[in-house]
């Protein structure tokens, strides 16, 4: 092991977060080489977790990816380290663990959300005026902050552009995606103090800290495995389809996506592992890889987009769209509260919308429809659908999940034209032509066949009554009409502040 010569007694805090891994974890590496005395810990924040239901699935994945994360703490360490795991505000509690511990340094993961950045300034000011350090590292994205900037200096505000920098950049700068820990050795770990929870226990059970294991269902999200492990099967499995993921990325009843999401949300995969992977099959000539590619820097681009704007939260990217009339009052909530249940009468609308409520995943193609059908058919803010969409989704990333609303409300950056809506039914008709994904999802209308299926409401009587379909009964009658509710979503767009049409580009992520 490489020991700092000049800090030979240097004792250091690895401080987990979205990063629940030790494979290619810079952070972990880097204290492991220049410290004698490692200590490794994840704070259940409870500035996090006091606003989450105590079912949420997110919370069980990083459970049980901790608990294999301590796992691979231990043998590693030849089974003296332990994950240290407790249960507090963040802030407060890194810096009071640092000084029980008496380390020198705390080394991170940076994560440029606003309120981790606010988080992060807290806990560094304490430790500074403890006399302590804070190393960040990046880990999150490969490009982060000013790293990709335009000739003028300016952050990018169009996709396309941003991704020819970003791959020049990549290309100029291999190295980015080298493998950090590939020799990493934990002879500097240390042994944990004792463990506050139930049996000694590194980490505790769900229960311990108000939480509990939702009942398994069948329609639960099958990519949602916890721990590295789990993102390696899932990641092994992908590899075999990828060279056909530009095809069958868009028809949400084929295995087209990776589902990898929720792994690069709590950093049990290496992002930088990912592009490797997908670079390097790309030069293979693989279009498959090469669009899946593009899919990764879509991410870094949105996390860019935040780190530059931080108004994004909670405002327009463009000033102007903050002025647009949105629907409030009694029928919209209504409106609202039948989209979020999948129950508005267009099918695969109400599809994508109960796959999301019962798995936590949600296509890309339907993220897309329903985030339109709620902002433009139903004429909801978008800012009502982030939330919920916060909410419920495995990988829900503040950056990826406002860029994404933004651009389907054709608020945001380089987002979808205005004057653009997507109609629900042709939608449906192109993306899910034989109805498959509809008739898992909305079974009640598994008998209806053709195109019936995409619009029920254009069945003839003897149809809807053979498939045993009675429209407001057995499923809504559609609670906007599409036509009436695009003329509207015209004038509304037509009325904000400038009513200028210009856009900045348009291009499609996902
Ligand atoms: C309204 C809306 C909300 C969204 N909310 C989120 C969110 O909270 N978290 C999130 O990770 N993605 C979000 N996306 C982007 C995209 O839908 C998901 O990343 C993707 O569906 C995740 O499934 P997957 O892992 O199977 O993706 P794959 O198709 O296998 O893509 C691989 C990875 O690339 C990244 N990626 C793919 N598409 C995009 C994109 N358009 N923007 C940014 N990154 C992308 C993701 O990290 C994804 O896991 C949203 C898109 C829309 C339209």
């Amino acid at each position: 092991m490489e020991i700092s010569p000049c800090k030979p007694s240097r004792r250091a805090l690895v401080w987990f977060r979205r990063d629940l891994r030790i494979a290619d974890h810079p952070a972990l590496a880097r204290a492991l080489r220049e410290a004698q005395a490692v200590w490794c810990v994840f704070v259940l924040d409870k500035a996090i977790l006091d606003g989450l239901p105590a079912e949420d699935r997110r919370v069980a994945f990083i459970r049980a990816s901790l608990a294999e994360l301590d796992e691979r703490i231990a043998a590693l360490s030849g089974g003296r380290a332990r994950l240290l795991v407790r249960h507090a505000v963040a802030a407060d509690e890194l810096p009071r663990l640092a000084a029980e511990l008496d380390v020198q340094a705390v080394y991170f993961h940076r994560d440029d959300d606003p309120a981790a950045r606010a988080r992060d300034a807290r806990v560094y000011e304490r430790l500074r005026a403890d006399g302590r350090e804070m190393h960040g590292f990046k880990d999150h994205v490969i490009f982060e902050r000013r790293e990709i900037l335009t000739g003028g200096g300016t952050p990018y505000g169009v996709f396309t552009p941003y991704r020819n920098a970003w791959l020049k950049a990549l290309h100029g700068r291999p190295q980015l995606l080298d493998d950090c820990g590939s020799d990493l050795d934990g002879t500097a770990l240390a042994a944990a103090p004792a463990s506050p929870w139930r049996g000694g226990a590194a980490v505790p059970a769900l229960e311990e800290f108000g939480f509990h294991e939702r009942a398994a269902t069948p329609q639960d999200d099958a990519g949602l495995r916890p721990g590295s492990s789990g993102g390696e099967a899932l990641l092994h499995e992908f590899l075999d389809r990828l060279d056909d993921y530009d095809e069958a990325r868009d028809f949400p009843a084929r295995p087209g996506p990776s589902h990898l999401g929720v792994h690069l949300r709590f950093g049990t995969l290496s992002l930088r592992r990912l592009v490797r992977l997908a670079a390097h099959r790309t030069e293979g000539g693989s279009r498959g890889a090469q669009t899946w590619l593009s899919e990764l820097v879509w991410r870094d681009f949105y996390h860019q987009v935040l780190f530059h704007h931080p108004h994004v939260v909670g405002h327009a990217y463009r000033a102007d769209c903050d002025a647009i009339p949105w629907e409030h009052g009694p029928q919209a909530d209504a409106h609202f509260a039948a989209w979020c249940e999948g129950r508005t009468g267009y099918p695969l609308v109400d599809a994508g919308m109960r796959q999301l409520g019962a798995s936590g995943y949600m296509h890309n193609r339907l993220r897309m429809i329903t985030a339109s059908f709620l902002t433009k058919d139903l004429g909801v803010s978008w800012q009502r659908g982030e939330a919920y969409f916060a909410l419920k989704l495995n990988d829900f990333e503040l950056a990826s999940n406002n860029g994404g609303w933004q651009w389907a409300a054709s608020t945001g950056c380089d987002a979808q034209p205005w004057f653009r809506i997507f109609n629900p039914v042709t939608q449906s008709e192109r993306f899910d032509p034989q109805g498959a994904f509809i008739r898992r999802w909305v079974p009640e209308l598994r008998l209806l066949g053709g195109k019936a299926i995409h619009a029920p409401w254009r069945a003839q009587p003897a149809e809807l009554a053979a498939a045993r379909v009675a429209l407001g009964r057995d499923y809504p009658q559609p609670i906007v009409d599409h036509d009436v509710a695009r003329a509207k979503t015209l004038a509304r767009f037509g009325s904000r502040g400038s009513g200028s049409p210009v856009v900045e580009g348009t291009s499609k992520p996902g």
